[in-house]
């Protein structure tokens, strides 16, 4: 009998989505105004634990409209890790400002704290740490090295919803949190992305910005360049239903992060994704490193054995300085830690949707890959 396929990631709509997305398209409330918008917004705000929250149409854009927002522009320098997915590079970019690359930590595969400082010069306006994986930065220096040197910190917590640093939520420690809803996030709108803030003004700010910088109380009175970055309540209302379901999404994700580490363990030439004493992991990705020598069979090599027997894998992104158009100055000596996850690390399977059987075939298939 041939084997079902087994995704990275597929989304989970078992909840409320389709009656709130009807209910929109009935209401013809489907544009950027409609109830859905502010309830998302509120609702996931108070998930992160911060005041407000800002929606708009991706996690790109979250990004970009805080940096806008902070006043981040040209000849400005942001501090970014060197391991991340494209888009928290291409925001600052966006800006005119210059992405600063910062090598990781072997420890928590992000942002490596003790190499912040080095990094920073007179231009450097801000920290933008990222959650990686689902596991959260070390925030307590990142937080004091910005305090020291007066920098906003803009938390990319694309990967990382309901993750916590010391029992605080992802997002909501530095001025401003960033998060995606794309479809293979831990939860989703189609496309759409948030800001979130405890800073009332920062708020304002976005908010305005978001809109094409119109006027409060002029009607299509802009005084400076906006953007159109809005939500739609269509998307919204897949929020609204997808955060009803959040806790258990992470429940199922702890569970089968917990499955997958009592099968693998044993596995010798793999590392699994770290868990370190303060974090609170969401897991958005069940991550392993292979050592190829341990292992007897390279990265590449396990991805396309596992994909002979129907099962999906990802590489992990490739550090921001081996892109052609972030590649001036920088060389492979520069991030040692980086450039070894980038070359050693693979996604497993990770929907909600994973049954235990599934998690054992892709166990099994790797032990089978092992020589
Ligand atoms: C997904 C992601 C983004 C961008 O989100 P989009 O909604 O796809 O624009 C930004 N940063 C990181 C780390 C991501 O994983």
């Amino acid at each position: 009998m041939e084997k079902k396929r087994i995704p990275v990631s597929e989304p989970v709509l078992g909840g409320n989505e389709e009656k709130y997305v009807l209910e929109c398209v009935r209401s013809s409330w489907i544009s950027s105004l409609g109830k859905f918008i502010p309830q998302f917004e509120e609702g996931f705000a108070r998930f992160c634990g911060s005041k407000y929250g800002v929606a708009v149409m991706n996690g790109t854009a979250a990004l970009q409209l805080a940096l806008a927002a902070l006043g981040i522009g040209e000849g400005d320098e942001v501090i970014i890790p060197d391991l991340t997915f494209v888009a928290t590079a291409n925001a600052v970019r966006y800006l005119g400002a210059k992405p600063v690359f910062v090598d990781s930590e072997k420890s928590s595969w992000n942002i490596d704290p003790g190499k912040i400082e080095a990094a920073i010069t007179k231009r450097t306006k801000a920290i933008m740490p990222v959650h990686l994986y689902g596991h959260p930065c070390d925030m307590g220096p990142v937080m004091e090295i910005a305090k020291k040197h007066s920098l906003f910190v803009i938390e990319d917590g694309a990967e990382a919803h309901g993750a916590e640093y010391k029992g605080r939520k992802v997002g909501s420690i530095g001025h401003v949190g960033c998060f995606s809803f794309y479809g293979n996030k831990i939860i989703t709108t189609g496309e759409g992305g948030m800001c979130v803030t405890n800073d009332a003004k920062l708020a304002e700010r976005m908010q305005f910005l978001r809109d094409h910088a119109m006027s409060s109380e002029k009607r299509y009175w802009h005084p400076e360049i906006g953007y159109n970055l809005r939500m739609t309540n269509i998307q919204a209302a897949i929020g609204v239903a997808q955060l009803e379901q959040i806790e258990k999404f992470l429940a199922v994700k702890t569970r089968n992060a917990k499955l997958y580490s009592s099968l693998l363990q044993k596995v010798s030439g793999l590392t699994l994704q770290p868990q370190l004493p303060w974090a609170k992991s969401v897991y958005w990705m069940h991550s392993v490193l292979v050592d190829e020598k341990e292992f007897g069979c390279s990265r590449d090599e396990l991805m396309a054995k596992l994909k002979e027997r129907g099962i999906d894998s990802r590489p992990f992104f490739y550090p921001m300085h081996q892109l052609p158009m972030y590649s001036e100055g920088y060389s492979d000596k520069d991030f040692p830690v980086a450039v070894e996850l980038s070359r050693r690390g693979i996604n497993l399977p990770s929907s909600v949707k994973l049954s235990e059987d599934d998690i054992r075939r892709v166990c099994a298939a790797i032990a089978e890959a092992r020589q």
